[in-house]
């Protein structure tokens, strides 16, 4: 009898406070055949910490295509792979992509277990805008892509969430400095952990403020206020935008409504401009 194709589960694991496991995470480390882990021996650490004891493969950014094709091969034999990373979820500033894009052609079914992510962590606790953000991760390194991408930053309405390394932190806000004005910035530092904080200021605050800083660190940029949305609609007459609405059957009183919405304003200004 041919062989039932296994299921990857991408697992996230906790970012430092190892009660930051959620029961399913820790039943289907349990009850998978395999673990491919970014390394082995920090992962043996939590498995040791909930008293698993599975066969564990390597899966890292150096070894991620060769590995993928052993893992793909296994998974087709039937095996189910649970993959984690250091810490929090595969796949977001860590290896992931390569074997998940694999297993969508190879028609194997991924079943993501949720849990701690630092950026999520950071932004919520950031006290800054939640609704619209950009995940940025880790700044580039090449010196014209770094450029283009603090351009971008220094462009954007939505708020901004970094990965940094603490031995670099100083030097990228440095990077960062000419690009920000007078902007927000907070720096999420040792999440769940015992020296978990949260640092906030502008950006020469913050540069005097992490002077020595140590640990793992999550750096969200407040959106800039002064650039404003592209509104779609600006670009409409108004009585090419009525004649949208009213193509889609909405009566006169809605489509006012509408406008209003649309455009920010009063309904009363818009009711004005059609009497
Ligand atoms: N996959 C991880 C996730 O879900 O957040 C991110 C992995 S990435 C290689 C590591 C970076 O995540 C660190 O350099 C730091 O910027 C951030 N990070 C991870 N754990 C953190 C923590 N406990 N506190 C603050 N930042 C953390």
């Amino acid at each position: 009898m041919e062989n039932e194709i296994g299921v990857l589960y991408i697992v996230a694991t906790p970012i430092g406070n190892l009660d930051d496991i959620t029961l399913r995470a820790i039943n289907v480390l349990e009850k998978v055949d395999l673990i491919a882990a970014e390394d082995t021996r920090h992962s043996l650490k939590l498995l040791n910490h909930l008293k698993i004891s599975k066969p564990l493969i390597s899966y890292h950014r150096h070894n991620e295509e060769t590995k993928t094709d052993v893992l793909i091969k296994e998974l087709k034999m039937g095996k189910n792979i649970a993959l984690v990373s250091d810490a929090g979820t595969p796949g977001i500033s860590d290896p992931g992509e390569e074997i998940i894009r694999r297993c969508i052609e190879e028609n194997i079914k991924l079943v993501p277990i949720p849990g701690a992510c630092a950026m999520v962590n950071a932004l919520i606790c950031s006290g800054l805008d939640t609704t619209e953000f950009t995940f940025i991760g880790f700044l580039p390194l090449n010196k014209k892509n770094r450029n283009k991408k603090l351009e971008e930053i220094e462009n954007t309405n939505k708020t901004i969430i970094l990965y940094e390394a603490p031995h670099k932190i100083k030097s990228t806000l440095q990077d960062l400095k000419p690009f920000l004005k007078n902007r927000k910035i907070v720096l999420a530092r040792e999440l769940t952990k015992i020296h978990e904080e949260f640092i906030r200021g502008n950006i020469d605050e913050i540069i005097d403020k992490s002077e020595n800083i140590k640990g793992e660190i999550v750096l969200i940029i407040e959106k800039d206020c002064d650039i404003k949305q592209e509104n779609i609609f600006d670009n409409l007459t108004l009585e090419d935008h009525y004649k949208l609405y009213e193509e889609q059957g909405f009566s006169k009183k809605e489509i006012i409504k509408k406008i209003a919405k649309d455009k920010n304003v009063n309904k009363n200004e818009i009711y004005k401009k059609f009497i």
